[in-house]
């Protein structure tokens, strides 16, 4: 097990810290970004990255970071995984576009292939390759809308689905995805989530799912649904785990009522959860899963992938894009998938899930502010709280971050209220650095704690 989880990078795999974080050299490149970049575009660490492997970002200034990160789930393979560094060189070498819809290549069809193989369901499938997880999102509504000729969309509380239009509807939080860029598509519904930490103590999963369905079918109707899209884990809401039952309730009444169960597995999949996908726990089979981040070692591609049926029944041309399965993000998906088959990056999450959550629960016992500890594989999250209530503390989940980060630890916050701190490790990432990355966590929990 801990060869599979040694890094395959010549990367000093350490933190080590030679100049204050950012380092002058990172300040530089700060005052230019600043006169250049739009103010819009945010910066959760202001150190610039000079290179990345397994566990570690190295900054320009010679500082190594342990990245609990991978740039928002991607690169869950680990940074210029050999492999996917291999298959880019080879194919950027050969031909770099082409277009798919004008002159195909086999790396397009060899994804979709993969795809097939390792999602949930041994039912007949067909992918569509796009660029971003939320133009997969787009048109994984399409699709459910051509397929049913109906028009509603039903997403939950604390979703994220993405920044374009259509996926800022859907999307729960306004400040900063939302505010100002209305007005927003129409025939989207937010319904209650699945929240244990919040929901009335006690409430099951299918008392969770059937508060969201009287609420569709009381205010949505039924026959009006064409899909119901849920993230299984959900991500930038803040690592939110429904409680067991939820997914196979919603899953069985989309059935029942003919309306698409879609997955958005764009953060949890590609063995991030511990399995390919997060569905796979409870045995959910979507009738179309969005995919991306993890998907091709960093590289930009993504997915939908589905029912037959559903994904034939879209009149040809009504799908694609110019970029959408460049031939170099597919030579980088292929090799990231055959890297996660090869080193069973899936145990390799299940085993970040196993060494970081007790650590965490025993943190909990001595830190009345962490109020929540959750999450599933390479995708933890504690929710911090002022202390002996569940009231949202953003400010110290900020103050905790940052002190992580001046330590040489990248960790990302996340949550509708701004208060969960969320680890994504590289399911490469070794074990001591792992540790390392704990005890600087728990370190600034002890010196933020009151005197
Ligand atoms: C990140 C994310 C998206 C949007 O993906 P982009 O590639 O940023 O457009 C959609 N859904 C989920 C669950 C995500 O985590």
């Amino acid at each position: 097990m801990t060869d599979l989880l040694t890094p395959p990078v010549a990367l000093p795999q350490e933190r080590r810290q030679v100049t204050e974080i950012p380092g002058p050299r990172s300040r530089e490149l700060l005052a230019r970004r600043a006169a250049t970049v739009s103010a819009g575009v945010g910066t959760t660490l202001p150190v610039f990255v000079a290179r990345a492997g397994g566990g570690v970002l190295v900054d320009v200034d010679g500082n190594s970071l342990i990245d609990l990160g991978s740039g928002i789930a991607v690169v869950n393979v680990g940074n210029a995984a050999p492999r996917v560094v291999a298959a880019v060189q080879q194919q950027v070498a050969e031909f770099t576009h082409t277009c798919f819809m004008v002159t195909p290549y086999e790396g397009y069809v060899a994804v979709c292939e993969e795809l097939a193989a390792i999602t949930p369901g041994d039912h007949e499938k067909r992918s569509a390759l796009f660029n971003t997880g939320s133009e997969a999102v787009e048109n994984a509504v399409k699709i459910a809308r051509s397929a049913t000729g109906r028009q509603a969309v039903v997403v939950f509380d604390h979703a994220y689905h993405g920044r374009t239009n259509l996926t800022m509807a859907m999307t729960a939080k306004s400040m900063p995805y939302k505010q100002g860029f209305g007005p927003f598509a129409p025939e989207v519904y937010r319904v209650p989530m699945s929240y244990p930490f919040r929901d009335p103590a006690g409430m099951t999963g299918a008392e969770a799912a059937a508060r969201a369905l009287a609420q569709i079918e009381a205010q949505v109707g039924a026959g009006n649904v064409a899909a119901v899209l849920i993230e299984p884990v959900q991500g930038e809401g803040g690592f939110v785990v429904p409680a067991p039952g939820f997914l196979p309730a919603i899953a069985e009444w989309c059935r029942a009522a003919g309306a698409v169960f879609i997955a958005d597995e764009v953060q949890t999949g590609f063995c991030r959860t511990g399995d390919w996908f997060a569905c796979a726990d409870e045995g959910v089979v979507p009738g179309l899963i969005t995919l991306a981040k993890g998907m091709a070692g960093g590289l930009p591609l993504a997915a939908v992938t589905g029912r037959a049926d559903l994904m034939d029944a879209v009149h040809p041309g009504g799908l694609g894009g110019t970029y959408g399965g460049n031939p170099v993000a597919c030579a980088a998906a292929l090799a990231s998938i055959g890297t996660m088959r090869d080193l069973d990056l899936a145990a390799a999450a299940r085993a970040i899930g196993a060494t970081m959550l007790p650590r965490l629960r025993a943190l909990q016992q001595e830190t009345p502010a962490i109020g929540d500890v959750r999450g599933r594989g390479a995708m933890i999250a504690v929710e911090i709280v002022r202390p002996g209530t569940t009231e949202p503390d953003p400010g110290l989940a900020a103050s905790i971050a940052r002190a992580c980060h001046a330590q040489g630890v990248v960790v990302l916050t996340a949550g509708t209220y701004g208060n969960v701190l969320r680890f994504l490790p590289p399911l490469v990432i070794g074990q001591d650095l792992l540790t390392e990355a704990l005890d600087v966590l728990a370190a600034a929990f002890a010196a933020a704690a009151p005197a």
